[in-house]
């Protein structure tokens, strides 16, 4: 079987966490969790990185500093995973939904515009798949309106909105380093921010909101969501081969492209658009509406011919946990229902090789082909 992502940790990595062991520095109190706050920050141009557990506790962390609370509206894509989505609902908050382009796959400006009321108190940004929402339109909504803009960026290590990178937009970013995005450190994720007191209060609701005048005193509760010296020390290796990764996600992006921009039965995502370049953070492709057969079954058939896909993430406005909630309205979203139904990914991490993705190449193909017409 072809794997779906296979993560590449040839750099420095067992160097640095061999430190890690023989300094005895494990915890998040080692110096390899500044040391990644400070490169990735860098790199994102922003002033503040606070590391945590997962891109999931960013959001979380983000949303409660933020100041978010009961019956505030936040909007936010349909088509996303639920991290953002829960982030809102877990403070009380409402989450608006807003369909996707059916191009970009992305949320845009438009459709954001016409959901803002007076209970609207922000935005999530959510760049999907590797393409960049357009955010001009966006950030000048949020400002226009008096809205925060809270960017998830856990897609889009190294990519760029118009030359500047993402996760430099709005008062906070947040990043994931999951196996597989284009930096991992397993499990991980940051804050990123220009502001210093929501930097403060990131920082604090990671480390349980311990009083700055006495451990183990409390005004606040926060989570226990901090990251290890151990994944830090991993990720500090893996973003000094951030533009190798991002060169080599494109080459093969690129490559895919080149083939399927050809084909009758699917369409793919956009190489790029007048502001970004694609870097295929997953090499997504949609089966057109003709096409006799949904993505589940294509992606049985690809599996019996040893090819690992996944299917596209599936939207919050059918998602059964949130049917019960009382800010639930059931909206047909049809971009993000049809995405749901008819799209999925194929092997694009960044430890695919190229026999295997001339492999994938030709198997897809080909089952494309024997049941477009069975
Ligand atoms: C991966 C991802 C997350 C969640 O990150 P975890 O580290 O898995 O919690 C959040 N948002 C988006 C857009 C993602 O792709």
């Amino acid at each position: 079987m072809i794997p779906v992502n296979t993560p590449l940790l040839d750099g420095k990595e067992k160097a640095y966490l061999t430190e890690c062991i023989e300094s005895g520095w494990i915890s998040s109190e080692g110096p390899f969790v500044r040391q990644f706050e400070e490169k990735v920050a860098e790199r994102m141009e922003r002033t503040y990185g606070i590391a945590v557990a997962n891109g999931t506790a960013a959001l979380e962390i983000a949303a409660k500093a933020l100041g978010l609370g009961p019956g505030d509206e936040v909007i936010v894509p349909s088509f996303t995973i639920i991290s953002p989505v829960q982030a809102i609902t877990k403070l009380g908050a409402v989450p608006v939904l807003v369909d996707s382009d059916p191009h970009t796959w992305n949320m845009t400006a438009e459709g954001v515009s016409a959901k803002i009321t007076n209970r609207t108190k922000g935005i999530i940004v959510v760049h999907i798949y590797g393409m960049p929402c357009d955010m001009e339109p966006l950030l000048q909504l949020a400002e226009v309106n008096g809205l925060w803009l809270l960017e998830d960026a856990a897609e889009m290590h190294g990519q760029q909105y118009k030359g500047r990178p993402c996760g430099s937009f709005g008062a906070i970013s947040t990043l994931s380093f999951y196996p597989n995005k284009h930096i991992t450190t397993g499990e991980g994720g940051m804050i990123l921010t220009n502001n210093a007191v929501l930097a403060d209060h990131c920082a604090s609701l990671r480390n349980l909101c311990f009083a700055p005048e006495r451990r183990f005193k409390h005004y606040e509760l926060g989570w226990n969501y901090r990251m290890t010296n151990l994944q830090a020390a991993v990720g500090l290796a893996q973003m000094e081969r951030l533009d190798y990764f991002v060169e080599k996600k494109r080459q093969m992006g690129t490559t895919y492209h080149e083939v399927f921009r050809h084909s009758p039965h699917i369409q793919i995502g956009l190489h790029e658009t007048e502001y970004a370049q694609n870097i295929y953070w997953i090499y997504g492709v949609v089966l057109n509406k003709q096409y006799p057969h949904n993505a589940a079954f294509m992606q049985a058939r690809l599996a019996e011919k040893g090819i690992d896909t996944r299917p596209f993430f599936y939207p919050m406005h059918l998602q059964p946990v949130f049917y019960s909630m009382p800010w639930y309205l059931s909206h047909d979203f049809p971009v993000a229902t049809t995405l749901a139904d008819r799209g999925f990914y194929i092997p694009s991490g960044l430890g695919l090789s190229t026999s295997d993705q001339l492999k994938v190449i030709s198997t897809v193909q080909k089952v494309l082909d024997i049941h477009a017409h069975t």
